[in-house]
């Protein structure tokens, strides 16, 4: 059997009339970009998620790096945010001139919170939280660092739809929480897309303003702005896949329990929840001080496997100019040698899970 680590297709087939339907109907509609379907997938978003108001944009980029312009983050400017990040956080901080300041993670995955107020200086301006692999961080320490300190919160939920912190959406906490629709995100497009939600109602509107070149009546410009904006085709998929969403999510979850209770190596740790915090298990991550080994085992065995990430921003050839160097931050170091994302997706068959948990039980070291 051979199992690739995502299947983009079975979750397409899962609602495929539903999918073909809406796109046909976009497409016969004669209006592609900005129009009702967007709108439309901006009010039910919010509204999904708990928040007042939802901007779609082209990408989960796009949401953090104007995110940060329209809070007035930019040259001078610190932001706080977890090492071991996908680097598109990080650089929705430096394309505003701002530098990141990096904290390490704790054994979920997420920033430590006790390891942040040591990193703010009269410079911190926010902290950007991600909520890595898709669960909820403790946003209650968070609320109360950003309070004490006068802090901006921006929350990253490429990867964290839906998931929640004390029965609360992330991306509802801090000031302005970011999602991308990147295909295989939890809720993913058929192609790029991106939205911010906020309940502060002269963000959302400044945003909605700089994703179409600064304009807000068409050919009057009152900022150099960008062209982000969400295509009617991915707005109105979307819609459909928002429908779909918790149950994408509870299929997620249970897949993830079958892992948690059936794989039983000793070289291999599983993955933690914390108390207060749901997953929606974007990824299943598991740690091993033999990760080559395993994945060559793996790999022998026709089951593919990757990980996130194998370079920390602060070691990518991007971030040099930081002037941070391997040793500065060991735990997330340590992380990028050793975490591995097993198989995971929407359509994952029982047959499928089986053998995956049969070769994760069956690595062993070579005498
Ligand atoms: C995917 C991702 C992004 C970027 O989203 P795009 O839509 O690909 O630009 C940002 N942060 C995290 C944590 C991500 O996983």
């Amino acid at each position: 059997m051979k199992i690739m680590v995502n299947d983009l297709e079975r979750q397409f087939l899962k609602y495929k009339d539903e999918y073909e339907r809406k796109a046909i109907e976009v497409l016969r509609s004669g209006w592609y970009v900005l129009g009702n379907e967007v709108k439309s997938f901006e009010e039910e978003f919010a509204k999904y998620m708990g928040s007042k108001y939802c901007v779609g944009l082209a990408s989960g980029l796009d949401a953090l790096s104007l995110a940060f312009r329209v809070l007035n983050i930019g040259k001078d400017d610190e932001v706080i945010v977890q090492g071991n990040t996908y680097i598109a956080s990080v650089m929705g901080i430096t394309l505003n001139n701002a530098t990141p300041v990096f904290v390490e993670p704790d054994k979920y995955h997420n920033i430590d919170i006790d390891k942040i107020e040591e990193k703010i200086t009269d410079n911190t301006k926010a902290i950007l939280v991600v909520h890595l692999y898709g669960q909820a961080t403790n946003m209650d320490k968070i609320m109360e660092l950003a309070a004490k300190y006068n802090l901006k919160v921006v929350e990253d939920c490429a990867q964290s739809h839906e998931a929640k912190y004390k029965n609360i959406n992330t991306g509802t906490f801090g000031d302005i929480g970011c999602f991308s629709f990147y295909p295989s995100k939890n809720m993913g497009a058929f192609g790029d897309g991106g939205a911010i939600v906020t309940n502060d109602a002269l963000l959302a509107k400044e945003i909605s303003v700089l994703r179409n070149y600064g304009s807000e009546k068409r050919y009057h410009n009152k900022v150099i702005g960008v062209n982000s904006r969400l295509d009617e085709i991915q707005a109105g998929l979307l819609r459909v896949k928002l429908t779909h969403l918790k149950e994408l999510n509870e299929e997620r979850k249970n897949l993830s329990e079958r892992y948690s209770k059936e794989i039983d190596n000793e070289l291999i740790e599983l993955p933690k929840v914390r108390k207060d915090s749901t997953s929606v298990w974007h990824q299943f991550v598991i740690t091993t001080e033999y990760r080559e080994e395993l994945i060559e085992f793996l790999e022998e065995n026709q089951i593919s496997s990757l990980v996130h990430y194998p370079i920390p921003p602060h070691l990518s050839e991007a971030y040099q100019y930081l002037g941070l160097e391997k040793g500065d931050l060991p735990i997330t170091e340590a992380y990028a040698d050793k975490v591995l994302s097993i198989p995971l997706y929407n359509g994952m068959t029982n047959q499928e899970q089986d053998y995956v948990i049969k070769y994760l039980n069956k690595f062993e070291l070579k005498k």
